[in-house]
């Protein structure tokens, strides 16, 4: 190799070795987060499409980091997955968003919140239980939590019992980022679900911009398919006035996105 050569090749090993570490160090300085109380929960409205009312809360996990400032979820639940912290995670998310509930009830009385759950949490033999004692210890009934899996966590038997099980004990289950990747609208009646959260892709898509066609059809008959099958339509990632009229006007149940309220630290949260 050239001199430049391999001075490209050392350069190149010792920023895989620095992002390792980095990766590394995020997971132990987590693990540490978990027990110190960094993390936070943000909560963004999902409103009524007509009254544009507030129904549910989407708790969404922040970290508060000493050093790096508030951190998105996108910064460390790929740290969390791969540490081994996923479930402590989770658990934590679902009793904070359970216990904030609580005292927000004593205003919003039929307040709900959406609790996100990844796909290994969601099958974990205990989930259900988990949800249970979370919902007693705060005081809480079944229909207060809804929770938020993707497609690909239901259509499996474990996902599909474990729907059922939460399905049997009261509880509402949302299906997140529907439309990407392979959603089958043709089995929407077997999912055990009662949301249906369009992704936020196929909103931005409505507009229809050169070169790329509107998403216009898909979502116009995903409201049909979802009320078909007796699912109520939450549109995700609503950034414009344009789209919220067109929703509205397809029958579109439920608005969640920036035009109506970025999510907010529950201090800040204006229902
Ligand atoms: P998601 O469940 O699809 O959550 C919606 C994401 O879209 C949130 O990003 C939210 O801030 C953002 N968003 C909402 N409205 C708009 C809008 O109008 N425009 C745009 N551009 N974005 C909008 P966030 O908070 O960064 O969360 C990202 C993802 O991280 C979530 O996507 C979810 O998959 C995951 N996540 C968040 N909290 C948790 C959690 O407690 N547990 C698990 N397992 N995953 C979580
Ligand atoms: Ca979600
Ligand atoms: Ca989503
Ligand atoms: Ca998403």
């Amino acid at each position: 190799l050239a001199k430049r050569e391999r001075h490209a090749v050392r350069r190149f090993q010792a920023d895989l070795g620095q992002a390792a570490m980095e990766q590394l160090e995020l997971g132990q300085a987590l693990r540490r987060a978990l027990e110190n109380g960094e993390l936070r929960l943000h909560y963004q409205p999902i409103v009524d499409a007509q009254t544009l009312e507030p129904v549910a809360l989407e708790a969404l996990v922040r970290w508060q980091h000493p050093q790096l400032g508030l951190l998105p979820p996108g910064r460390f639940i790929p740290v969390a997955e791969t540490s081994g912290l996923m479930s402590p995670l989770s658990h934590w998310v679902l009793r904070e968003a359970c216990a904030q509930l609580s005292h927000l009830r004593a205003r919003w009385p039929a307040l709900r919140v959406t609790v996100n759950v990844a796909p290994q949490q969601f099958v974990e033999a205990d989930f259900a239980d988990q949800v249970s004692a979370a919902l007693h210890d705060f005081g809480l009934d079944p229909k207060a939590v809804i929770i938020e899996v993707t497609e690909g966590a239901v259509v499996g038997d474990a996902g599909f019992l474990q729907a059922e099980e939460l399905d049997s004990a009261g509880l509402d289950l949302a299906l997140d980022d529907f439309g990407t990747g392979y959603s089958s609208i043709s089995r929407l009646h077997q999912l055990p679900a009662r949301w249906l959260k369009i992704d936020r892709s196929l909103i931005q898509d409505l507009r229809p911009v050169p070169e790329r066609r509107s998403s216009r059809p898909i979502v116009r008959a995903l409201i049909t398919f979802a009320h078909e099958a007796g699912l109520q339509v939450v549109a995700e990632g609503v950034e414009d006035p344009q789209q919220l009229q067109e929703l509205q006007d397809w029958g579109c149940d439920l608005l969640q996105g920036y035009l109506i309220a970025r999510p907010q630290s529950p201090e800040l949260l204006k229902l």
